[in-house]
């Protein structure tokens, strides 16, 4: 863990110091995504605030990185820029989810035991992951091109059909 960022996150105590995390983690380090990387040095960046909003503890801010994933239809290296908004507000159990403000999505902690930081990074990294990952264009380019060449050919017969209307 790099010396700036904190291995471990009490979501609670650190809305109530209003932390603010900001650094590098490496994309090595997260585990769950490690299948689909197909280049695995580089790092996520975050900016991650803890506060209130109200009575609830939240903590906001963004993830950001550059993901090299490989293209599940030509296996080649696909490039996914990841910008992802956080919006997290902190609670005890997900029946109390259901009563956050709109703007945020659920983050369950216990209290107590305080949470890996990298955990919570990777909660968000993963929702950014397309579960089959793929060029958009992938398959369809070589489709695109004879088309664009037909088009080229009816000139010709255009111009012959005009002289014979000439004659
Ligand atoms: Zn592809």
């Amino acid at each position: 863990m790099p010396p700036h960022l904190p291995e471990f996150v009490d979501p609670l105590e650190f809305a109530d110091k209003r932390r603010r995390l900001v650094g590098e983690l490496p994309l090595a380090m997260f585990d769950r995504i490690q299948e689909f990387l197909s280049e695995k040095r580089g790092s996520v960046r975050i900016e991650l605030e803890f506060g209130k909003d109200g009575r609830w503890s939240v903590v906001t801010g963004r993830v950001e990185g550059d993901l090299a994933l490989q293209c599940q239809l030509c296996m080649e290296p696909l490039n996914l820029q990841v910008q992802l908004k956080v919006s997290l507000g902190v609670v005890g159990s997900l029946d109390e989810a259901d009563r956050l403000p709109g703007a945020y999505e659920p983050l369950v902690f216990g209290g107590g035991v305080p949470m890996r930081l990298l955990d919570l990074v990777q909660d968000e990294l993963v929702l950014a992951i397309p579960p089959i990952p793929q060029h958009s264009d992938c398959g369809s380019a070589v489709r695109a091109e004879p088309r664009q060449e037909s088009k080229h050919r009816e000139n010709p017969f255009a111009v012959l059909a005009q002289l014979k209307n000439n004659d």
